[in-house]
């Protein structure tokens, strides 16, 4: 079975890395989703976001990149898919997602939406949490993959 993750992932952090790592032991493939919205302002541009994602799961053998745009249960049925997971950290986090989750009912009864808890290492941890570390220099190697560091600091120099 074929599921979606999507997010915004800016940038991606070792926290939705987690999730996508625990999805991809259950489900057959996981495409991690980069859901583009035009009325919301992101830190990293799309091709940024994509590369930082590429980077980080290239080797997860079942893990697709891709993007959208619009409402993700419409790329869902255009891609034949019916689950989407989404992580949760804490009550905040679960207040917002039981809202998205239920819109996303309204919109589409076949596309169900699929719940994952924070590992306790990582329910601290926020795309935003890590750009105010990195932004004032401070150790981001446990935030993100090695690999990305260097595209988050610059985008500070
Ligand atoms: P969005 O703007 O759609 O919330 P994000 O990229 O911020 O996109 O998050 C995508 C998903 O990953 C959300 O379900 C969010 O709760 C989850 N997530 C974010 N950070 C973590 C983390 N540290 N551990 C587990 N899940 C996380």
């Amino acid at each position: 079975m074929k599921v979606i993750f999507p997010g915004s992932f800016d940038p991606i952090t070792n926290g939705h890395i987690d999730i996508i790592k625990r999805a991809s032991f259950i489900f057959d493939e996981v495409i991690v989703l980069l859901m583009e919205n035009p009325s919301k302002q992101y830190t990293f541009s799309k091709e940024e976001r994509i590369l930082m994602m590429e980077l980080s799961l290239k080797n997860m053998k079942n893990v697709k990149v891709d993007w959208g745009t619009g409402l993700t249960v419409n790329y869902a049925k255009e891609h034949g898919v019916s689950i989407l997971i989404r992580g949760i950290r804490e009550v905040m986090d679960y207040k917002y997602e039981i809202q998205q989750a239920t819109i996303n009912m309204l919109m589409d009864g076949n596309v169900e939406t699929f719940f994952m808890l924070a590992k306790p290492e990582y329910s601290f941890l926020s795309s935003s949490a890590t750009k105010i570390v990195a932004q004032n220099n401070g150790e981001i190697k446990s935030f993100v993959p090695r690999e990305i560091i260097d595209i988050i600091y610059k985008k500070y120099r």
